[in-house]
């Protein structure tokens, strides 16, 4: 292993369990969060723990950052007390967070200022996926840092893809995110409509995953709606983030995405209607508002 010590920033419901694993794959890992309580659950899988991103990236030869959004990866990059002053020069950073394709093209040239490399490594596969380092893993850098991030990234992910040069793997990361958006907000007009119809849901569930309807967003997400269990999992506040690189990003390239900008109008009303916190399944809460079903997080369908 020539990349030994690594800095893990971002400690939430993603990077908690992916820190955890590097543990388990042989990595001395300092982790980093602004809640204490994550540092602490780190030391308790084995990891060390640090108070400022100076002191947790001083002696990394990887930082890995899983943070919300692309003002909060910048922010942990570039300031003054950040990754790019305060790691060696040589160093690897790899990106695991969902942020705009040229936020990540840009980091890249300014790590390269100080003789940091760069990749973005955004990561899909949900909570689950992080618990079971069974992520889908975008990569985004040359073929050189590509190389040097896969071993790291295999100990997180069953399927880790060079998709090309940097911001790349942001670029398919929004598609992902446009496409699982899709798929929910079907699901849950599928259900909604299968409701109204009084059949067996659960039988309709299951001959539907046999068919061509069947999906990972099917067997995953239905069961938490019919349970009405919106326990986050992926919160509606990050898809809404989302959906707003994905519309951006088609925008720029002249690419027309009718549905997809619908659909990020109704994650945006599950936000606006006080719901960010909750899963993105709870677009199932828009789908109902809009049949004039009165309905609340909790209870049966
Ligand atoms: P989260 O909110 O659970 O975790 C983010 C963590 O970062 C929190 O613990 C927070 O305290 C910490 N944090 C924020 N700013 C910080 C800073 N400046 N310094 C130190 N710590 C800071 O979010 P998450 O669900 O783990 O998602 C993280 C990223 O991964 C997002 O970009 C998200 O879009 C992406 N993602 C999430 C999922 C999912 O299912 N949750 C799946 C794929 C990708």
């Amino acid at each position: 292993m020539t990349d030994k010590t690594i800095a893990f920033i971002g400690l939430g419901i993603m990077g908690a369990p992916m820190a955890a694993h590097l543990v388990r794959a042989g990595y001395v890992v300092t982790g980093h969060d602004h809640k204490d309580a994550a540092i602490a659950a780190l030391a308790k899988a084995g990891g060390g723990g640090a108070a400022t991103i100076a002191d947790a990236v001083a002696d990394a030869d990887v930082v890995i950052t899983m943070l919300p959004d692309s003002s909060d990866v910048e922010s942990a990059a570039l300031d003054q007390d950040g990754i790019y002053r305060n790691a060696h020069p040589g160093a690897l950073h790899i990106d695991c967070s969902t942020i705009r394709p040229d936020a990540a093209a840009a980091l890249a040239r300014h790590a390269a200022e100080h003789q940091i490399a760069a990749v973005d490594a955004p990561v899909s596969g949900g909570q689950g996926g992080a618990q079971q380092a069974a992520l889908s893993i975008m990569v985004g850098g040359t073929p050189d840092e590509f190389a040097r991030a896969q071993p790291i990234l295999g100990a997180l992910g069953s399927t880790v893809a060079h998709v090309g040069g940097h911001g790349a793997g942001q670029t398919v990361k929004a598609a992902n995110q446009l496409i699982v958006a899709g798929h929910i907000e079907l699901l849950a007009e599928a259900l909604t409509f299968l409701r109204a119809h009084a059949v067996d849901i659960d039988a309709a569930l299951q001959v539907l995953a046999g068919g061509l309807a069947g999906s990972t967003v099917l067997s995953r997400k239905a069961p938490g709606m019919l349970a009405r269990d919106f326990t986050p999992g992926f919160r509606i506040d990050l898809h809404h983030k989302d959906m707003g690189i994905v519309t951006a990003a088609a925008r720029q390239a002249g690419v027309i995405i009718p549905l997809g900008a619908h659909v990020a109008q109704l994650v945006a009303s599950v936000k606006a209607q006080g719901n960010g916190g909750l899963d993105h399944s709870a677009l199932l809460l828009a789908v109902e508002h809009l049949s004039g079903l009165q309905t609340q997080p909790g209870g049966r369908l």
